[in-house]
């Protein structure tokens, strides 16, 4: 009799301001190499390190990745943080996902790797450890000096330190392509085709975004 395995969910952090192709090759990368079995995509509401510059609304922001991931059923998209009051805190995301799928999932968070090295230096790091994996996606080229710092990355797949995060890197070309990017674009007049979803592209026009 053949032994079923846990349930894996891939939990897709990320301002998405807005969300673009990068992102989507992000998850369904993830997906595929992880053997998860969906990635649910979860826009900041708040995020807590971004006073410097205004972000776009959460709700708009929710909207767009809607908007982006309805065409794969693989993907679902959470208003988590949207609703909830002040800063969104990866901590009270993940421990929110644990209470709702139980402790026999195994959940992976998904994120650039310059977030995840913010979270594992803010002060509940050993907590978030023992409720999730991370898996930290770069772009070709990134310095992977600081994570060997923290000695957090699974060299050769040895394990990390008692207590410390498991953390997975995972390469993505397509991350070539950046949010801030595409809002200057969008500023400069320059077209965003191929670079988001048309549905976003549209959405972007439409409500004059980002100029
Ligand atoms: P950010 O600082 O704006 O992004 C850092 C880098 O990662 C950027 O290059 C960004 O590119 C990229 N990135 C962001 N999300 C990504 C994703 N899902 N997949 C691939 N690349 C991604 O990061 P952020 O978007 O505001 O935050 C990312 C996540 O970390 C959010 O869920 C946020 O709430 C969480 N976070 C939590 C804490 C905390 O709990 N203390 C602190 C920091 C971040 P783009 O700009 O092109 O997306």
């Amino acid at each position: 009799m053949s032994q079923k395995r846990p349930i894996k969910i891939g939990i897709m952090g990320g301002t998405f301001d807005p969300i673009h192709n990068g992102h989507l090759v992000t998850a369904e990368e993830a997906l595929i190499q992880f053997d998860l079995d969906k990635v649910i995509f979860v826009p900041a509401g708040y995020p807590p390190h971004k006073e410097e510059r205004k972000s776009l609304d959460p709700v708009e922001r929710y909207l767009m990745t809607v908007i982006a991931t309805a065409s794969n059923s693989d993907f679902e998209v959470s208003r988590i943080e949207v609703d909830r009051k002040g800063p969104s805190y990866t901590i009270d995301t993940i421990s929110e996902f644990r209470e709702m799928y139980g402790g026999g999932t195994e959940i992976f968070f998904i994120t650039g790797a310059d977030a995840i090295l913010e979270i594992i230096t803010w002060r509940d790091a050993d907590k978030l450890a023992g409720m999730c994996k991370f898996i930290a996606a770069t772009r070709p080229g990134y310095c992977l000096k600081k994570l060997k710092e923290l000695h957090v990355l699974p060299y050769e797949n040895k394990e990390p330190e008692q207590g410390k995060p498991k953390i997975y890197i995972m390469e993505i070309p397509a991350l070539a392509i950046s949010s801030t990017d595409i809002r200057e674009r969008v500023k400069e007049g320059l077209p965003i085709r191929y670079l988001v979803s048309e549905g976003v592209a549209n959405y972007v026009l439409k409500c004059g975004f980002y100029r």
